[in-house]
């Protein structure tokens, strides 16, 4: 068979972005040949340097580039010299928001061997897929203030819940759960309190969920969700809930699953209209940056979920198994490596696979 070619466009970042990312691509580049496929990669420099170089963060030319690839891979953007809130939404919802990342796919696992702060929990009780909404909410930018600067300011966020918006992520999350063994799918929200928003989101669910009646529907206000993760992760399978609420619960998922160096994240386009974008949940790390200490573990599981968005889904297994032998090994040696040892041994695994 010929190989197939895909266009990926990479964008390493600040901080460790570069680090991990250099380790992301080791591996794609030691697995993708042996299941046909050839990564045609362009990288772009975007993030901290170019802002203070030229002031820019999204040039509407390259924002033209990215959109020609299949996927993109990122690092970390972000940097203290930054103002907070410049790059995030000058690069970052900008990307999800142009290219419409309207999921946010976040998987919380539990590999063998990986200390978690729960104490006496098996890798079965923690396996959840995380389906965040990735374009609306009081991400959407909407809201404003009055009276700037006066006692008595004003400043409203709104969190903006489309039918459309709503509908789309929760048929993905339903699609999900179908595939998955347990067959049950968590909405988290805060319908008490958040009404509207709240009783949409259920309406919805509702009724995308009579058209999968083998999938079990279960509701949690995200407070009393926040508290299961912790006493009772085997609750959850797949969970989808709104931007801000997935961003929180992802951070304690990542937490209880053993730590920020492992969490993956794709921000996906379903319909591939547009690329989707695979990056690390955690951010640039400027206090361990270019010291060889970040773990590449969440950038190389991140490249995994893009294989398996191009529909290599093989090969995304083949990291996945790599990955978990690795930590196993680190479990059990009380390894201390360097970024690029980790992503020499996860390499050399996936080959070993062969
Ligand atoms: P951002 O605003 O970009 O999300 P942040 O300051 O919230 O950044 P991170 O950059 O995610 O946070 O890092 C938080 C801390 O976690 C860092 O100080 C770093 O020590 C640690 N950390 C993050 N990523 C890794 C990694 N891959 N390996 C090891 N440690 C990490
Ligand atoms: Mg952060």
């Amino acid at each position: 068979m010929a190989a197939r070619t895909v266009k990926l466009a990479v964008i390493p970042g600040d901080g460790i972005g570069p680090e991990v990312v250099a380790e992301g691509l080791k591996v794609l580049a030691t697995v993708a040949p042996a299941h046909d496929l050839a990564l045609d990669t362009t990288e772009y420099e975007l993030g901290a340097k170019r802002w203070h170089a030229t002031g820019e963060t999204l040039p509407d030319t390259v924002a033209a580039e990215l959109r020609e690839h299949e996927a993109i891979f990122l690092g970390a953007v972000g940097d203290p010299t930054v103002p907070s809130g410049v790059l995030e939404r000058g690069l970052l919802l900008r990307l999800r928001f142009d290219f419409s990342h309207y999921v946010n796919l976040r998987p919380v696992r539990l590999y063998p061997g990986v200390h978690t702060p729960l104490g006496d929990v098996t890798p079965e009780d923690i396996d959840m897929l995380v389906v965040r909404e990735g374009t609306e909410g009081p991400y959407a930018g909407m809201g404003g203030v009055l009276r700037k600067g006066t006692p008595g300011e004003i400043a409203t966020q709104d969190s903006v819940n489309t039918r459309f918006g709503v509908e789309r992520v929760v048929r993905y999350a339903f699609a999900k759960a179908a595939e998955r063994p347990r067959h049950r799918l968590t909405l988290v929200h805060k319908d008490n309190v958040l009404t509207f928003a709240g009783e949409l989101w259920q309406r919805v669910v509702r009724e995308v969920g009579a058209e999968y009646p083998q999938v079990a529907v279960d509701y949690l206000h995200v407070d009393a969700a926040t508290m299961f993760f912790v006493t009772q992760p085997r609750r959850f399978d797949v969970v989808v809930t709104d931007n801000l609420f997935g961003d929180i619960i992802t951070d304690l998922g990542a937490a209880v699953a053993g730590g920020i160096g492992l969490a993956a994240s794709g921000n996906i386009n379903p319909e591939r209209d547009f690329p989707s974008m695979f990056e690390p949940v955690h951010g640039s790390a400027p206090d361990i940056a270019g010291q060889g200490k970040a773990d590449p573990t969440a950038t190389i599981l991140s490249a995994g979920l893009m294989l398996d968005h191009l529909g290599y889904a093989d090969a995304a297994r083949r990291i996945e198994r790599a990955v978990g032998e690795d930590l196993q090994a680190r479990a059990k040696d009380g390894l201390v490596r360097s970024t690029s040892e980790i992503g020499d041994d996860i390499a050399r695994r996936v080959a070993e696979q062969g």
